[in-house]
């Protein structure tokens, strides 16, 4: 291994060492998780060890087998929804976008469940998680967006609407010490069925499709570019082991170590808007 560490308050050297990766390989796969997003203001789960930094998120079974949990969900997610709605890319969005124009990335396939990256241009991205943009019934599996879900949930908890936050990730908000069992979620208007965030949730898999369409990207790729994750979470790490198996070179660019690390031949240890932005 090659490990390279950077100041992160001193982003040129890095940029440099990353721009000659990416000039080394034609075509790449990108990975990127919550790092790449906090510069646009949506807080990540972990620290820089890679350990939890809040409460770990709520789990499918939980949400499906707990009434108050999943009031508990939507009253946060009422909240926190109305910052994260208006997060707008980054730097280190829109590198990637311009990177993608040049025809330079085989796939970008995220952890993130925001769509900053569709927002910032990108046309080839594999939202591996979801999208918290729209929500699924787990009955008939509808989709609707979530903004409608937001005024519907508005509409029949209008004391909810004068709470104010901190924000959490995924347009979580911290809420301790209020009355959920008050807060009425509504269910599916076709089948009565339970409305859920149409992403993947802990305790959940990643649907087939969009692991096989990376997968088969990652093949056809040179190189594999992490940006801003940790690869805690296997369906993000498995690509990385995928890679390596097939001895294609990964650079990560991420503050903090990542599961991958004695995987990699470049680490950069610095903010992704900055370095990115500065390519
Ligand atoms: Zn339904």
């Amino acid at each position: 291994m090659d490990a390279v560490l950077e100041d992160p308050v001193a982003p040129a050297g890095a940029a440099t060492r990353l721009a000659a990766f990416i000039d080394a390989h034609p075509r790449l796969f990108v990975l990127t998780g919550a790092g790449i997003s906090t510069a646009s203001g949506i807080p990540d789960y972990r620290n820089r060890d890679g350990g939890w930094k809040r409460t770990p998120p709520i789990t499918l079974q939980v949400f499906v087998g707990d009434a108050l949990a999943r009031s508990r969900y939507w009253a946060r997610s009422l909240v926190g929804c109305r910052r994260f709605g208006v997060a707008r890319p980054n730097a280190a969005h829109h590198a990637l976008a311009a990177l993608e124009r040049r025809g330079r990335v085989a796939l970008l396939v995220t952890q993130n469940v925001d769509g900053l990256h569709e927002a910032a241009g990108h046309e080839a991205v594999v939202d591996l998680h979801g999208r918290l943009d729209r929500v699924r019934c787990l009955g008939c599996e509808r989709r609707l967006p979530r903004a409608q879900f937001q005024r519907e949930l508005e509409r029949r908890n209008p004391d909810w609407l004068a709470v104010d936050a901190l924000d959490a990730p995924d347009g979580d908000a911290d809420l301790e010490g209020l009355a959920f069992e008050r807060f009425v979620v509504p269910d599916c208007a076709d089948c009565g069925g339970l409305l859920k965030p149409d992403v993947v949730f802990f305790g959940e898999n990643v649907p087939r499709e969009r692991f096989e369409r990376a997968t088969q990207a990652l093949e056809e790729a040179d190189a594999m570019l992490v940006v801003g994750s940790s690869l805690m979470v296997y369906s993000g790490y498995r690509f990385a082991r995928a890679a390596a198996q097939a001895r294609k070179p990964i650079a990560a660019l991420n503050l903090g170590r990542t599961r991958a690390d004695e995987l990699l031949s470049l680490k950069v240890e610095a903010d992704c808007a900055a370095v990115l932005g500065a390519l």
